[in-house]
């Protein structure tokens, strides 16, 4: 019996860890041979993008019935504009991060994207919609080009190329003996968070998807490199619609918006000036800068909620 259920357990983790992660549900459910929860209605149309405008109407969500995570969010991200996410961990960021994918489905309110209802149209045309640039890029035990591919398998070789390029990776991947060739990933060569970084940004740039999904898409890395992928990161938002979570403050300050999400609720909300200004939540937060972190210029969200 034990010899059964633990394998079965350790795939629930794995399998929880995945979904956390936000990489390409469709894709693993594949690998993992599981049908989605939620499923497409019989007649469920491709999502007509105009912009990518994201609304999410007084949405009430919990992963049980008995512990509700969002509490009525409603969320505003007009079409070609950057909303940062910032809020104590298990304040529901990457939630609502997930419901955009859909993952779940709400319990309450709606999400609409350009004016429909996620309920209502394939998750295939939804996914292509929504790039998503996860914490820790999962790289496939294939080639470096593979890994870039990936974001559109149909794409020209030059294509590939342009978005390595755009990424700042193409350099270092030429100077690999294989080069594009190049075997990655866990049994292969081993990349640094920055260089796994840039392969996904390469990989949905390819993708070009109009809305973006960054869930911490930097935290992992170290101070320099951060930077140095934020710059590519706020390029590649240009002209998209971007919902963001943060985890540094300084790496949003400049968002179109910034909501503070405080246990499934959002508690203040506006740029970066107003709520200094307001003196209110967001306020403190940056305030502690520099007092619990030496080399950062503003601190990270995690370490002020200790
Ligand atoms: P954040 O990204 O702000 O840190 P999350 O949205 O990941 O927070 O999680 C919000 C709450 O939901 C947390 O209390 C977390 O434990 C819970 N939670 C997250 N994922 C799951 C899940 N798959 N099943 C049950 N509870 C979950
Ligand atoms: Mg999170």
């Amino acid at each position: 019996m034990i010899q059964i259920t633990m394998p079965l357990n350790f795939l629930g983790t794995v399998y929880r860890e995945i979904r956390q992660a936000l990489v390409d549900m469709a894709e693993m459910f594949e690998l993992l041979e599981q049908p989605a929860e939620v499923q497409d209605k019989p007649d469920a149309r491709a999502l007509r993008v105009d912009g990518g405008a994201v609304r999410f109407d007084d949405v009430v969500f919990g992963y049980d019935a008995e512990r509700p995570i969002l509490r009525g969010v409603t969320l505003d991200v007009p079409a070609g504009q950057t909303v940062a996410i910032v809020g104590p961990s298990g304040s529901g960021k990457s939630t609502i991060g997930r419901l955009l994918f859909r993952f779940y489905d709400v319990n309450g309110g709606a999400l609409r994207i350009d004016g429909q209802d996620v309920r209502d149209i394939t998750q295939e045309s939804l996914h292509r919609t929504i790039g998503v640039v996860p914490q820790d890029t999962v790289l496939f035990n294939d080639t470096v080009y593979y890994n870039i591919a990936y974001g559109r398998p149909e794409a020209s070789r030059a294509e590939v190329l342009e978005a390595a390029r755009a990424a700042k990776i193409h350099g270092f991947i030429e100077s690999l003996p294989e080069g594009y060739d190049t075997q990655v990933g866990e049994r292969g060569l081993k990349l640094s968070g920055g260089e796994k970084q840039r392969v996904g940004i390469a990989r949905t740039l390819l993708k070009n998807p109009p809305i973006l999904l960054l869930d911490e898409a930097t935290s992992a890395l170290d101070t320099e490199t951060e930077r140095e992928i934020q710059r590519e990161l706020k390029a590649m938002g240009e002209g998209r619609t971007v919902l963001t979570i943060a985890h540094r403050l300084s790496t949003i300050a400049d968002a179109d918006r910034i909501v503070v999400l405080e246990d499934g609720v959002i508690v203040e909300e506006g740029t970066h000036d107003a709520l200094l200004a307001s003196q209110g939540r967001y306020a403190t937060l940056w305030a502690r800068q520099g007092t619990d972190d030496d080399h950062d210029a503003a601190p990270r969200v995690r370490d002020i909620e200790e």
